[in-house]
């Protein structure tokens, strides 16, 4: 075996020789960048600038076949490796320090089908590119509200957004897969075809295996959806939170709300003197009927005394990138997340309290909106397990300047530890930041990861795929 022991001890992590990538290079169809090589930056640098690694070498993939050369070499030499998507990761599990990244971003083919509406899609592609394709056709899968987000990702730990409480979640719209396990052997997962894995990669993450290509169902959407914001003073936001509990709880399918609490950013449908003050705002989408979106949404829009009500007949594909210009990339970010069933008034007070001491312009909590068909699925039946919640909350602590890491982590972990009684105790796993590997058998998997576990065993029983929210294999 060649390579640099960084740690010591069997489990040694190694870091690869120049010889062994030299080799890689020579058979790669991509690139193989070593560190001041052009692409080398743009591959490690991912959305979260709290993560700041220094891989080895990247190997930008241009197809299945540099997977598997990547993947073989990775096991034979006992390489660090990491796997990177859309690198939208909070926990910025896409770049290790001193092994090997395998970066999937160049890998960007979207063939829809409109005829099986199904479409295929490999692992580079963002959320925007797969609506961009898609809606040519009317058509769209479930994906998140962030369109920078990479499928990839997404797909592998669950996925939700605006219309998942009518068509599911992005797993539930998988239909079939093909996956590099960690021997190095692509194989295809599906209900027929190795039906084990195929259950594990629906929220099982990167665990199993490098997912070259991914096969969605697709549904007729839009291409205009009633959606838009409703933003209203925080002086009411106790009462406004209450009120959205009641006009959720029997909100059809087609209807999604969340809300989101901040500081008011410059909008230009916001008078200038909101700007920077603490607002709630009511984000929805309204995928059914265009005839019956506003009597839909009336129960939402009557709340309170807005300060701008901006819901409109839109473009879904342009609704999915709304929240787009207040999620950059680039700014550091730590972000802490519980599950709930139902939104108490103990739960309400401490997300008001929370709100009116938010310690950077750019933090924001979220709440998203989930049930509907989500929770119409079987705990057991894909390895996401989470399908009594029905709010997830998501604080979103942001800020620029390494100087407020202290005072913005701190905020952050104290709302996390007020508002844990009031929460499932699960998580969805694409929200858990970097220290949290102690939630990933309770709080993500629950009761599916003792079947995680043994199937880690099965298909990566040296834990080549740790680089990650990790499952660990049974013993
Ligand atoms: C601003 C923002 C908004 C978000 N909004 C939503 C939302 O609305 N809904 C939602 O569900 N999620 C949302 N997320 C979370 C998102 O789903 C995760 O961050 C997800 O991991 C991003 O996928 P990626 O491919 O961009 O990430 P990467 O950082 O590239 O990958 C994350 C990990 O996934 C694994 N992985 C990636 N690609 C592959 C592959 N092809 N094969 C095997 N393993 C792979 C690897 O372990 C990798 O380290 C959001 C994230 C951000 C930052």
């Amino acid at each position: 075996m060649s390579g640099v022991n960084l740690e010591g001890g069997d489990a040694a992590i190694r870091a690869p020789t120049r010889d062994v990538l030299d080799s890689l290079r020579g058979q790669l169809r991509g690139a193989l960048c070593y560190p001041g090589e052009p692409g080398y930056d743009q591959a490690r640098t991912i959305w979260n600038a709290m993560i700041d690694r220094h891989p080895a070498a990247v190997v930008r993939a241009a197809g299945a076949a540099d997977v598997m050369r990547t993947v073989n070499v990775a096991r034979e030499h006992g390489l660090l490796l990491s796997i990177r998507g859309g690198g939208h990761n909070i926990a910025g599990s896409a770049v290790c320090e001193g092994g090997l990244m395998l970066d999937l971003s160049p890998m960007k083919s979207v063939r829809i089908d409109p005829s099986t509406r199904t479409a295929r899609v490999e692992p580079g592609v963002t959320l925007a590119e797969f609506d961009r394709e898609a809606q040519a056709f009317g058509l769209a899968t479930p994906l998140g509200i962030n369109s920078t987000t990479g499928v990839a990702g997404l797909t592998l730990g669950g996925g939700f957004g605006w219309i998942s409480r009518k068509l599911g979640l992005t797993v539930d719209n998988l239909l079939s897969a093909d996956v590099v396990l960690a021997k190095g052997a692509m194989v295809h997962a599906s209900p027929e075809e190795n039906e084990d894995l195929f259950w594990a990669i629906r929220g099982g993450g990167g665990n199993f295996g490098v997912v070259t290509s991914f096969e969605f169902r697709l549904h007729p959407v839009g291409p205009e959806v009633l959606a838009g914001l409703v933003v209203h003073p925080f002086a009411n936001a106790r009462q406004l939170l209450q009120g959205y509990r009641r006009a959720v709880a029997s909100a059809p399918d087609d209807l999604t709300c969340w809300v989101v609490m901040r500081k008011a950013p410059p909008l230009p449908f916001l008078p200038p003197e909101v700007h920077g003050k603490e607002v709630v705002v009511l984000a929805m989408c309204w995928a059914g009927d265009p005839a019956k979106g506003q009597g839909a949404t009336a129960p939402l829009r009557a709340l309170g005394k807005p300060i701008a009500d901006v819901v409109g007949p839109t473009p879904f594909a342009g609704w999915q990138q709304a929240f787009d210009p207040l999620l950059t990339p680039g700014r550091r970010n730590y972000w802490k997340s519980h599950d709930f069933v139902d939104l108490g008034d103990a739960a309400i007070d401490l997300l008001v309290a929370s709100v009116g001491r938010l310690p950077s312009p750019e933090c924001e909590i979220f709440i998203g909106h989930l049930g509907g068909a989500v929770n119409r699925v079987p705990a057991a039946s894909t390895a996401y397990p989470h399908r009594d919640v029905n709010f997830v909350m998501n604080v979103h602590t942001r800020w620029g300047d390494a100087s407020q890491d202290q005072a913005c982590i701190g905020w952050t972990r104290e709302l996390f530890d007020r508002m844990a009684p009031h929460a499932t105790g699960g998580v969805y796993v694409n929200f858990m930041p970097e220290d949290e590997a102690q939630r990933v058998s309770r709080g993500a998997y629950g009761p599916n990861y003792e079947r995680l576990s043994k199937l880690k065993a099965r298909y990566d029983p040296d834990n080549l795929f740790r680089q990650n929210q990790n499952i660990a294999p049974a013993r």
